[in-house]
C-alpha cells in the first residue's frame, strides 16, 4: 500500500467497547535488554532538550463536487484517537514509553482538520495518478495556515470513498512516505469509516476490492490501512514477523496487518501488532520522542565488520559500527527475493561494549532460497527512519542444499548514513 512519489518531501472509540488490545501480546518482556538499553540511551540523549510540540496534522480533501462526509470531524477524531492508542499500546507492551500520536485539538477539544477544496469533480481523481496533485492542493492550504509540510507530518483524508448503500469503492491515492523530519500519507474518508462500526457484523457491503464483507471488517481494513500508511509517514518500511510470531501474535502492521486491525474484537483472528524492530525504530521519531535534538546535524555512520554464523534455521550475526551520533539499537531485515518488502522478516539486535552488536536470528525464512539482508543502526535523533530501505550494510544470501544461509556482501552497497 506504499508507493514512492516524486514529491518535494524531505526524503522521501472512543469505541463504544473496551479496547482489549491494551493487553496486546508481546514476545519481548519489559526487561528485555534491547529495550532497556534503548530507553537508557534515548533518555540520556534527550535529557534537557526542549519539547518540540509536534502534532500529526490532518487535512481533508474534497473534490469540487463533494462536501465532507457526515460527522467527519468526530468520526476521524475517533479513528485517529484509536490508532494513537494502538501505537501507544504496542510500544508500552515492549516497555517503551509513549503517549501515542499527538493530535491537534482546538480549545473545545475537537480535532483540527484543514479543509482543502480540489479543482476537479470526484470522477477525475484516481488512486494511481492523483497523489501529487492532491499533495500540492493540501500544501497550499497548509502553508496558508502556517504549517510547512517540509518540516511536519500530515495525513490527508480524501472525500473519494464511495458508498451507495450497498457497494463500496474508492478512487483515492492510498499510500504514505516520510522520515524523521516530515511525512505525508493519503487516505480516503467515507460515511462508513468509524471505530464505532468495528463490531458491526449485521450490515454487509460489497467492496470493489475486498468483496462481500461486514461493515466491521470494512473498518478493520480501512482503519488498519490508515494505521499502516501512518507507519510509512513516520518512516517505517514494510516488514513481517517470523513464522512463529505469525502463529502466536498475528499480523505485523507494516506487512499485511493493515487488513487485520482490531479483528480480534470480533473474534475473527489475532489482529495486528507492531514488531519490536519497528517499535524501537519509531521511538526516536520526533513526533513520538517530542524532541528535535540532532535532527539537522549530519549523521555519519558505517559498519566496518559484520559476520554471519548460520546453523540450521538460526544464525548469529556479530559486528561493530562507527557513528557520529549516539546509537540506541540495531535492527536487521531478512528479505526473501520477491514479494517486495512486505515479507522482510525483522529482528532487533543487542548492542555490546565498544560499539559492537549481536543478533541471534531464529525462525529464518526458508521457502524462498535467496534474498537480501539489510542492517540499520538506530540513531538517537531518529535519522534512521526512512521508508525506502536505506541501510548501513546490505548483504545477499542464498540457501544451500545443506539448508544453511550463505551470506555475501551485496555487490552494490548504499552509502552509509544517507
Ligand atoms: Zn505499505
Amino acid at each position: 500500500m506504499f508507493k514512492r512519489f516524486q514529491l518535494a518531501l524531505a526524503a522521501a472509540l472512543t469505541l463504544l467497547l473496551p479496547i482489549s488490545r491494551a493487553q496486546a501480546q508481546t514476545n519481548a518482556a519489559p526487561e528485555d535488554p534491547r529495550v532497556t538499553t534503548a530507553r537508557q540511551i534515548l533518555a540520556d540523549y534527550q535529557a534537557g532538550a526542549p519539547r518540540n510540540h509536534r502534532v500529526l496534522h490532518v487535512a481533508y480533501f474534497c473534490p469540487a463536487d463533494r462536501t465532507p462526509a457526515p460527522d467527519y470531524q468526530a468520526r476521524l477524531g475517533r479513528v485517529l484517537g484509536d490508532i494513537s492508542k494502538f501505537y501507544a499500546t504496542q510500544l508500552h507492551a515492549y516497555g517503551l514509553p509513549s503517549d501515542g500520536i499527538p493530535l491537534d485539538y482546538d480549545a473545545t477539544g475537537n480535532l483540527v482538520i484543514h479543509l482543502v477544496k480540489g479543482s476537479h469533480p470526484a470522477a477525475d481523481y484516481s488512486e494511481a495518478k492523483s497523489a501529487d496533485e492532491i499533495y500540492q492542493d493540501v500544501e497550499k492550504v497548509m502553508t496558508a495556515d502556517g504549517i510547512n509540510l517540509k518540516t511536519n507530518h500530515c495525513v490527508v483524508f480524501t472525500r473519494l470513498g464511495n458508498y451507495d448503500g450497498t457497494n463500496t469503492s474508492h478512487n483515492s491515492p492510498y499510500c504514505g512516505t516520510g522520515n524523521s523530519h516530515s511525512g505525508f500519507c493519503w487516505q480516503f474518508d467515507s460515511d462508513l469509516l468509524d471505530t464505532r462500526q468495528l463490531l458491526n457484523t449485521n450490515v454487509w457491503v460489497t467492496d470493489h476490492q475486498y468483496g462481500h464483507i461486514s461493515v466491521g471488517r470494512y473498518n478493520t481494513i480501512f482503519i488498519g490501512g490508515t494505521a499502516h500508511e501512518l507507519g510509512h509517514l513516520f518512516g517505517l518500511p514494510h516488514n513481517a514477523g517470523t513464522a512463529t510470531d505469525y502463529k502466536t501474535r498475528g499480523h505485523a502492521l507494516m506487512g499485511e496487518g493493515n487488513r487485520h486491525y482490531a479483528e480480534e474484537l470480533r473474534g475473527e483472528g489475532k489482529g495486528s501488532y507492531l514488531t519490536l524492530a519497528h517499535a524501537l525504530r519509531i521511538a526516536a521519531n520526533p513526533v513520538f520522542s517530542h524532541v528535535d535534538k540532532g535532527l539537522d546535524e549530519p549523521w555519519h555512520t558505517s559498519v566496518p565488520t559484520c559476520h554471519f554464523e548460520p546453523a540450521g534455521r538460526t544464525m548469529k550475526v556479530t559486528g561493530n559500527f562507527e557513528s557520529s551520533q549516539p546509537i540506541y539499537g540495531v535492527v536487521l531485515y531478512v528479505d526473501p527475493t520477491g514479494g517486495s518488502d512486505y515479507d522482510a522478516v525483522s529482528y532487533a539486535g543487542t548492542l555490546g561494549p565498544d560499539h559492537t552488536f549481536t543478533f541471534d536470528l531464529t525462525d529464518l525464512p526458508t521457502r524462498v532460497k535467496s534474498g537480501e539482508i539489510r542492517l540499520i543502526l538506530l540513531c538517537a535523533s531518529g535519522q534512521h527512519l526512512n521508508v525506502g530501505g536505506r541501510c548501513q550494510a546490505r548483504f545477499n544470501y542464498t540457501i544451500g542444499t545443506d539448508g544453511l544461509y550463505q551470506v555475501v556482501p551485496a555487490s552494490k552497497r548504499k552509502p552509509a548514513g544517507e
